[in-house]
């Protein structure tokens, strides 16, 4: 198992999980990040040609130039001007541990046990 990385947990938790808390631009930011990360691969396999037909399809060219680090700094970038403007309560931290949770509407914390879901007999989940 992944040891814990907070920056890595909150990159994931608003990407993937709060897109609509992204601006189109910060979209094109968060593919470019994921299409670069790919093209390091095609390019450290072996297969230039394919990172460059990847490379074309990149909003900022830029990114396929940077390393891993440069990308988790672009990212971790994002994510830091994402929270400054909507406000680090829309992410949703286990009540025993703290730490960040893997989707907003988690029920359990997959790094410390916790388990808030609702017992049979108690009242029905909310839908939807
Ligand atoms: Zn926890």
């Amino acid at each position: 198992m992944q040891a814990y990385d907070e920056s890595r947990a909150l990159r994931f938790y608003l990407f993937d999980h709060c897109p609509e808390l992204l601006t189109p631009e910060e979209r094109l930011i968060v593919r470019d990040a994921r299409l670069g990360r790919s093209i390091l691969a095609y390019k450290e396999g072996g297969e230039p040609r394919l990172a460059v037909m990847l490379g074309r399809k990149l909003h900022d060219p830029e990114f396929a130039s940077l390393d891993e680090q440069a990308l988790d700094a672009r990212e971790m970038s994002l994510a830091r001007a994402v929270l400054a403007r909507v406000g680090d309560e829309v992410v949703q931290r286990c009540g025993r541990c703290g730490r960040i949770l893997n989707t907003p509407r988690a029920q359990q914390c997959f790094l410390c046990g916790h388990d808030w879901h609702k017992k049979a007999g108690g009242p029905a989940p909310a839908s939807g």
